[in-house]
């Protein structure tokens, strides 16, 4: 029976981030209580999926440690060190016979290093020539050189990711091929040109079609597995971009494979480009939508997305919902560990001065008002939409804040509001507002689009990069255009 270890390191990095990253953010002790209960399809992780079709192959599993923080600024040095030198012990450890990697692909550590092909290179000098295969982000950054070094990449083709499970089996099935002597070649192209994130979700086009060649270029003979990234703008490192990579049994299948990806890329490219309206404009619109649809308007306010690295705690979007007297609005989550802790100390009912959020982004400044605490929570969260189904979340000390006509989560962890839980915790019901604002690029999508009339992107500050080309790259290689047919980059 062939033992396979299974070990995460996880960290998408915003180099535009105003929070910086420590020991502390990773957490991701695995053992095998935790991993059975992972394993079962309740779960939308990569381990899980490949959990779960390891079974069926009869690998033997390892689990050793799963370690991954919410995206923040590099990732310190000796943070890295010490985090990869506990997977290395105990890979060394772990007598296995091949490596199945739990990774994102948007690593870069202090000094603009890429951190996936650190991981691998550190490994491989170990364990020599074992077979590693790993799972990838949508959102990976990959380094030619990762490539080189990893036997198998693979990565989830669905955003929001709600096929994170899948992308697990996918792994389990290459290594299975691996392990049975298969031959894997590989093919890597990097796309000439960065993506807008509000482009990005595969619910809408250009990338809905886009990700649907993946199937086209996989039922191919001699094609074992083909992905599409689109990378992770908030990372100002020399790889940053989309890209595409092809696995086959010749060369030229895979080169075949990767160019026929390339090109389909490449003929949407003009469909890039951004398009989000300001607060002001965005927020009339939800206003006038709102009046007469029977179900919510959602407002996303797409560059303070945690999940890319933001602070969650701007107040742009809020301050203008109350300038529009707008009414009925539920918005989460906000990041602001005082003001949570000032409503828990204050208690359910009272009416408390807070100095809400706007602490991180520049030009931004705290909503000062004096609120009326409507629910407290410190405890678990469990996730109920298709994203985080079934997983256990603490935000800390939470609290309900109420301010006009305008309910505010306040959670003290930075979390996206991906799943309504951030919502119902709380007794907040979001399908009987009127307007739910999110702070999510588009995760947000895979629970509450079922329950909108509308969803409506708002473009206000944030580190959670909309239109790179409105931000300034000083690492990323040159002769890369900032967005679809946009401004080139040169580096200096
Ligand atoms: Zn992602």
């Amino acid at each position: 029976m062939k033992r396979i270890a299974i070990a995460g390191f996880q960290h998408e990095t915003n180099t535009f981030s105003p929070i910086m990253t420590t020991r502390e953010d990773f957490n991701g002790e695995l053992d095998r209580d935790q991993l059975e209960h992972l394993g079962s399809d309740h779960f939308n992780s990569p381990v899980s999926g490949f959990y779960d079709k390891a079974k069926h192959f009869g690998f033997s599993i390892i689990p050793l440690v799963d370690y991954s923080a919410e995206p923040s600024n590099m990732v310190p040095r000796d943070v890295f060190d010490q985090l990869l030198g506990d997977i290395l012990t105990r890979i060394e450890a772990s007598d296995c016979d091949g490596i199945f990697l739990d990774l994102h692909g948007a690593m870069a550590l202090e000094g603009y290093v890429d951190g996936e092909t650190e991981i691998l290179r550190a490994i491989r000098s170990r364990m020599g020539n074992i077979p590693i295969i790993a799972s990838l982000d949508l959102h990976g950054n990959l380094a030619p050189k990762s490539v080189e070094l990893c036997s198998g990449f693979v990565s989830c083709r669905e955003y929001p990711h709600v096929d994170m499970f899948e992308t697990g089996q996918r792994c389990a099935v290459i290594m299975d091929y691996i392990m049975h002597g298969g031959k894997l070649f590989h093919a890597f192209r990097q796309i000439p040109f960065l993506m807008p994130t509000s482009k990005e979700t595969t619910f809408r086009e250009p990338s809905k079609s886009l990700y649907r060649l993946i199937s086209d270029v996989e039922n191919r003979p001699g094609v074992v597995s083909a992905s599409i990234l689109q990378g992770f703008s908030g990372a100002d490192v020399e790889h940053t971009g989309p890209s595409v990579l092809a696995y086959a049994v010749t060369r030229e299948l895979a080169q075949k494979a990767a160019d026929f990806l390339f090109q389909g890329i490449m003929d949407r490219e003009s469909e890039f480009s951004s398009d989000v309206p300001g607060a002001e404009e965005a927020i009339a619109d939800a206003i006038r939508l709102s009046a007469t649809a029977v179900k919510p308007v959602i407002l996303a306010d797409i560059q303070d997305n945690a999940g890319g690295g933001s602070s969650s705690d701007t107040m742009f979007v809020l301050k203008e919902l109350l300038n529009q007297n707008a009414t009925g609005v539920a918005a989460g989550m906000i990041f602001d560990p005082e003001s949570a802790a000032a409503a828990h100390s204050a208690g359910q009912g009272a009416k408390v001065e807070l100095a809400l959020g706007g602490k991180y982004i520049a030009g931004d400044s705290p909503l000062r008002a004096a609120y009326k605490i409507e629910r407290l929570y410190d405890g678990i969260v469990t996730g109920t939409g298709p994203m985080t189904r079934g997983m256990q979340f603490s935000f800390g000390k939470m609290a309900l804040l109420r301010l006009a006509d305008i309910l505010i989560v306040v959670g003290s962890r930075r979390e996206q509001a991906a799943d309504q839980s951030i919502f119902t915790i709380l007794g907040v019901n979001p399908p009987e507002m009127k307007i739910v604002l999110v702070k999510s690029a588009n995760h947000f999508r895979a629970d509450f689009e079922p329950i909108s009339s509308h969803v409506i992107n708002v473009l206000a500050p944030g580190s959670d990069v909309e239109d790179p080309s409105t931000f300034a790259y000083n690492h990323l290689r040159s002769g890369v255009r900032l967005k679809g047919c946009g401004p080139l980059q040169i580096k200096k």
